[in-house]
């Protein structure tokens, strides 16, 4: 079988890169191990252009965010399932400094995509809001595994999907291209998350993994609005609650810890002091970040048809649907990503 580009994963990354291309004609071929524990499948699948304790825009907030919506608007099309979830998203003011910075930026037009409403008094009872907040718009999440598992049974229906883990050592390569068991492709494009660590190419990319725990629970308020404020709390629509994340660098093969199910219930008491009474499901996952916390994108230096498309850390849901269409670009047209992504920002890895 001979395709364009062989793609090593299929998680939001590759999910998102082959679609592109396979829009605009392209061949592809996707592997990918189903059942691992990857950071997609856990995620919460929020895209929020206003984060951090400081409350700033988020890093290229105006280029990524036009891309969001389109995008997952399109695959839902495509694979006739619902995963896009648009929500407003509400963050209370800590103080009423706070309330008076952020009346302040209301006039400025640099805000104005994503801000709803600001208000200068509590907007819901149930959550501790003295001081009122803002409520964001151009904001939601993304089912990711309703996604993935729609868009895993699309390529399986046209044979574009092995279910198997890809086994470098059978990777052969020349001029010509690369061979790997009876597959003859032009370009090779690792999209495997922390895989991407054991792969003899990009083994010495500096990778900083963070481990992240989410619980499913049960509490009686229910609003339409996702509510951040050190954590997140979203309503999901069977009517359970979603509230996560932590962030850890250490303990990483441990799986869920009492920790940082402590830490999850201590915030959402300081947001929404309400009794919880279940705890449905408590999972973890390992983010596939990098030290400088910007994507990997780009050609191996010394192996030409070798690409990465990686490093989305915790903001996959944000980034991947624009620079998606910056890796096609250098698949393509070999356009050179913006130096700040550029797996050359590392030199000779
Ligand atoms: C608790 C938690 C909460 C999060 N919340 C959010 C959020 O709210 N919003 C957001 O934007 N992001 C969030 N993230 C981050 C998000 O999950 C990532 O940014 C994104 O999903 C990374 O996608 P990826 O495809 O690059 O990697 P992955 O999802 O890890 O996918 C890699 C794929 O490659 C496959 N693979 C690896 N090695 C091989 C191999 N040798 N052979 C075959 N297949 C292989 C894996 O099985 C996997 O399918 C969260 C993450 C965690 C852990």
């Amino acid at each position: 079988m001979e395709v364009d580009f062989l793609l090593i994963g299929q998680g939001l990354a590759g999910t998102i890169l082959s679609h592109r291309l396979l829009q605009l004609g392209k061949k592809v071929m996707v592997i990918d191990l189903p059942n691992a524990n990857q950071s997609s499948r856990i995620a919460a699948g929020l895209y929020n252009p206003i984060t951090g304790k400081k409350m700033v825009k988020t890093w290229n907030a105006d280029l990524l965010f036009p891309e969001i919506e389109p995008l997952y608007f399109q695959l839902e099309g495509l694979l006739g399932t619902k995963f896009l979830y648009k929500k407003n998203i509400y963050r209370p003011f800590l103080n009423i400094e706070e309330q008076n910075e952020w009346m302040g930026k209301t006039g400025d037009p640099g805000f104005e995509p994503y801000f709803e409403e600001i208000f200068s008094k509590e907007l819901f009872p149930e959550v501790i809001n003295p001081f009122g907040g803002i409520l964001l718009k151009n904001s939601g999440y993304v089912d990711i595994n309703a996604l993935l598992d729609a868009y895993s049974a699309y390529l399986k229906n046209r044979n574009l999907l092995l279910e198997e883990e890809f086994e470098e050592e059978f990777l052969e390569g020349d001029r010509d291209g690369f061979r790997y068991k009876g597959i003859s492709a032009k370009g090779i494009v690792y999209c495997n998350g922390l895989g991407a660590m054991k792969s003899r190419y990009f083994s010495n990319l500096p990778f900083a993994p963070v481990k992240g725990e989410i619980l499913d629970l049960v509490q009686r308020f229910h609003p339409d609005e996702i509510i951040n404020r050190g954590v997140f709390r979203i309503t999901l629509p069977n009517g359970n609650l979603r509230v996560g994340s932590t962030y850890t660098w250490h303990d990483l093969d441990q799986g869920p810890t009492e920790n940082a199910k402590n830490e999850l219930l201590e915030k959402l008491e300081k947001l929404v002091p309400e009794e919880v009474s279940a705890i449905q499901s408590h999972r973890f996952g390992i983010r596939p970040a990098t030290k400088d916390r910007k994507p990997i994108i780009g050609e191996h230096p010394d192996f030409p048809g070798v690409y990465i498309f990686n490093g989305f850390g915790a903001k996959g849901v944000s980034l991947i649907p624009y620079y998606s269409n910056m890796m096609v670009e250098m698949l393509l047209s070999s356009h050179q990503p913006e130096k700040e992504v550029n797996i050359a920002r590392f030199g000779k890895t």
